[in-house]
């Protein structure tokens, strides 16, 4: 069966299935949201998870999280060449809001503090956010790990922000 992505180019939640804990879990931990659904010779988050949670049947294969052991440390997030992987967090977030990791390559890196517009899937601007946090793996890695707080109904949609 052909994928939304496929067809658009956008990912959807439908494209997902499966790959989304249950609402159960996410009271519990932060956890890492794999959105890579392209069937591709990558396998860079593999090595990366400290865990060894993630594994793939092949190096085209997708691949697959055991979400219960997930601790969200983001590092996959840094190491994914795709910008693939986020992390949200419904823990530490104040009631009614989530928090979601995302990979950043743009310059200038958002403050923590800021008010920002979260972006959907699409690009389209579907709320404000604000940013709580901004870390790199070490001070050599370009990609940044942006944090920023939404409305918890936004959790699974807000995937990027400006
Ligand atoms: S967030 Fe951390 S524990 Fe979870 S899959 Fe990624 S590297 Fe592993
Ligand atoms: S590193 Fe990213 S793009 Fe590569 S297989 Fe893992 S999730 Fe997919």
């Amino acid at each position: 069966m052909v994928s939304d992505y496929e067809k658009t180019g956008v990912i959807t939640l439908k494209d997902l299935e499966g790959k989304i804990p249950p609402p159960e879990r996410f009271k519990k931990e932060p956890v890492a949201i794999v959105e890579c659904t392209q069937e591709i010779p990558c396998d860079a988050c593999i090595p990366a998870c400290p865990r060894k949670l993630l594994s793939m049947k092949n190096i085209i294969s997708v691949p697959s999280l055991d979400f219960d052991k997930c601790s969200g440390c983001a590092i996959c997030v840094g190491k994914c060449p795709g910008l693939a992987i986020f992390i949200v967090d419904m823990c530490k977030a104040p009631k009614g809001k989530a928090w979601v990791t995302i990979p950043y390559e743009f310059l200038p890196v958002p403050e923590v503090g800021s008010i920002v517009r979260a972006l959907n899937r699409e690009g389209e601007d579907v709320g404000s956010a604000k940013v709580v946090k901004v870390a790199r793996l070490s001070k050599e890695e370009k990609t940044a790990l942006v944090t920023f707080e939404v409305d918890e109904k936004l959790a699974m949609e807000a995937r990027a922000l400006r």
